[in-house]
């Protein structure tokens, strides 16, 4: 059998299995790569919303990093939830350190309820010492308001948003326009030379749940088999747009993106 390809997710738990390192190992499993997990925090969670997370010392989230990193090897790696300052800093070295690449950055601030997933003193380190790093970022509207304080309200705002997001130092940046006004919902890819947009119809439902982390693992998933930039976006969007045609109701909230379904 040939080599298997390999993904590794820092990020947070969701007990109740709909986003976070649930939403992305089952994503690189049904992408065909095999999924690693170093955690980060555990959030108390479910279809209502998250009630409170645990935060793992910086020092176990280093570990779980170097370990599979220097016996299984790490094609790509992405991080959704990373908690605090003193995690994101750990992460950093450690990503830094040992070469890997490539690295999505998806920049998990809070949840579709509002709920905070970040320490508030966390966005300078997210934005100052993760940032830096990235292949790819991956932010919504309101994370690119956090990061950057641009407001996006149209198609041209996008630009701006893309371009002060780029000055931080990653190599590309997708900016996630799903938010906006418009019968179709609009990406824009970017990394200071090219742009490329994606277009799809919005597909109306409530259940999104964890969808910003299926786009950025699959997207990952497709970078850890050697797709370029581009066409890993693609896969990425592809596939987001099959799990949200299959999302489904789950408890009494709000439910998950389906990944078989
Ligand atoms: N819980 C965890 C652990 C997450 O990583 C995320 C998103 O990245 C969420 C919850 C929020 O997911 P959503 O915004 O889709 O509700």
């Amino acid at each position: 059998m040939d080599a298997v390809p390999t993904a590794l997710t820092i990020a947070g738990s969701d007990s109740g299995g709909g986003a976070g390192v649930q939403a992305d190992l089952k994503t690189f499993l049904a992408c065909r790569v095999h999924g690693m997990s170093a955690i980060t925090a555990v959030t108390v969670q479910n279809s209502l919303g998250v009630s409170g997370f645990y935060e793992l010392p910086p020092e176990a989230v280093a570990e779980q990093i170097e370990s599979v990193a220097t016996d299984i090897g790490v094609g790509a790696a992405k991080t959704g939830m990373l908690a605090s300052a003193a995690i994101m800093a750990a992460v950093a070295e450690t990503v830094q350190r040992l070469g890997i690449a490539p690295f999505v950055v998806d920049p998990v601030a809070a949840s579709q309820h509002g709920d905070p997933l970040l320490r508030p003193d966390a966005v300078e380190a997210l934005r100052d010492v993760v940032l830096p790093l990235a292949t790819l970022v991956t932010p919504n509207l309101g994370e690119i308001a956090l990061l950057t304080g641009v407001e996006v309200r149209t198609r041209a705002d996008m630009d701006e948003a893309a371009a002060a997001l780029l000055a931080l130092g990653p190599k590309a940046v997708l900016v996630k326009g799903g938010h906006l006004a418009g019968d179709d919902a609009v990406d824009l890819l970017h990394d200071g030379e090219t742009a490329i947009e994606f277009r799809a119809p919005r597909h109306d439902t409530a259940h999104t749940h964890g969808s910003g982390d299926t786009l950025a693992s699959a997207t990952t998933a497709a970078l850890a088999r050697g797709a370029t930039l581009a066409a890993a976006v693609a896969e990425g969007k592809a596939f987001i747009r099959g799990a949200v045609a299959g999302s489904f109701p789950l408890g009494s909230g709000l439910g998950p993106v389906g990944h078989f379904w």
